[in-house]
């Protein structure tokens, strides 16, 4: 009786946690968590990932059984800024982010240092998704006809307007260059050196000089990120079968690979002989914009589930969408369940059944798993609830009924 009166005097205290998600199985790549674990959630931070939380010690508790507990995804390759309108092909960020478990999208070269605050100003700072940004080296920005112009590279002003958005802009994109030389590439590697942030390239046009060898051994510095690295348009697959030996080569210096599937970078012929070599790729990204998302592409979790029907294992997808982008954009606060962090979090269900996968040419592969978002938090709300797991049953919810009648 005492011992039940001091641990009813011990709970009358208010509740320590404004959110707990309980029972599920936690994957949190960086801090090598990977069992059943308890998450408590505190002022839109993770308050603590421990073996048992108390339900009285939280406000709510949500069963997370069966259910995969991660950091919020990240997907460092989304299109979600148009310069004109109507006519671009970018997409709205909230629109296809929390659907899919992604907390935060990076920006990949949609605007340059010309419309950057526009950016930002409009969208940026106006959606609920955290939105980052690559910055074009091209000043106009993507699908502008500029692209190929070196006098819109400017190294120093994409620099300027970096260092005015500081955590905002987190690396410079060379993007569609047609060539044939490498002002694309050199300009935005000079504003990665004059910031010390990473590039991210996307690779254009290839000939003889302009070749991957010399762009992963020679021109990109480690830390930078080759993205479409399973696209096969730049001889990432030689015609022997075998994949080009500048990627692993790539790899040993240090240099990124980042899936970037989109409407166009992402097919089988090259996945499959690159996973038989295992070559994995080190991030996953979606590449989204209006005409990948209702084709091969999807979203982040069709993806996740390719490479998870190719062979990685769960583990892996997850840190390739959390904790390995997270460092590839240095900011290490992200993509991860530390205490303190801000409490961006995906639950996901991995099925089992007969799915089928398309890719980029629309050639199907099947498989027998299936990742699926059932809910996903941004600073510790709930942001998407596929089956209403935080929801009160409506036959014991207290309506305020409303009488619209005048
Ligand atoms: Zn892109």
């Amino acid at each position: 009786m005492a011992l039940l009166v001091l641990a009813g005097a011990l709970h009358a205290q208010p509740p320590q946690y404004d959110l707990l998600l309980k029972g599920g199985h936690v994957i949190d790549p960086k801090n090598g968590i990977d069992r059943i674990m308890d998450v408590g959630i505190s002022g839109g931070k993770i308050a603590k990932v421990a073996q048992s939380i108390d339900s009285r010690d939280a406000k709510q508790t949500i069963s997370m059984s069966g259910l995969y507990v991660t950091p919020g995804l990240i997907d460092i390759h989304a299109h979600v800024y148009l310069w004109k309108e109507p006519g671009g092909e970018a997409a709205q960020a909230d629109a296809h982010s929390f659907r899919s478990g992604v907390t935060t999208m990076v920006d990949a070269g949609s605007s340059g240092w010309r419309t950057f605050p526009d950016f930002r100003a409009r969208i940026i700072d106006r959606s609920k998704t955290r939105i980052l940004a690559f910055l074009n080296i091209v000043g106009a920005g993507m699908g502008t006809g500029k692209e190929d112009d070196p006098a819109e590279m400017d190294a120093r002003a994409a620099a300027k307007t970096a260092g005015e958005n500081p955590g905002v802009i987190v690396g410079f994109k060379s993007a569609h260059y047609a060539g044939p030389g490498w002002e694309s590439v050199d300009g935005a590697v000079k504003a990665g050196e004059l910031t010390g942030l990473p590039v991210m390239v996307d690779f254009g046009r290839v000939n003889a000089a302009r070749n991957l060898n010399a762009l992963l051994l020679d021109k990109l510095r480690p830390g930078d990120i080759y993205t479409h690295c399973f696209s096969g348009h730049r001889e990432e697959l030689l015609d022997s079968g075998r994949l080009n030996p500048a990627m692993e080569a790539g790899r040993k210096r240090g240099i990124i690979f980042d899936i970037g599937h989109g409407a166009g970078s992402f097919y089988w012929y090259v996945a499959v002989p690159a996973y038989a070599e295992h070559f994995y790729p080190d991030s996953i990204s979606t590449d989204l914009h209006i005409n990948s998302m209702n084709a091969g592409m999807k979203d982040m979790n069709n993806i996740m589930s390719k490479l998870l029907n190719l062979g990685s294992s769960l583990q892996d997808v997850i840190r390739m969408s959390t904790w390995n982008p997270a460092k590839e954009i240095k900011r290490p606060l992200l993509g991860n369940l530390d205490a303190g962090a801000e409490a961006d979090i995906a639950v996901l269900r991995v099925d089992r059944g007969n799915f089928g996968f398309v890719d980029s040419a629309g050639a199907r592969k099947s498989g027998n798993q299936s990742i699926v978002c059932e809910m996903t938090l941004r600073a510790g709300k709930v942001v998407w609830d596929l089956n209403g797991r935080a929801s009160q049953d409506w036959k014991t919810f207290p309506y305020q009924k409303q009488s619209w009648k005048k």
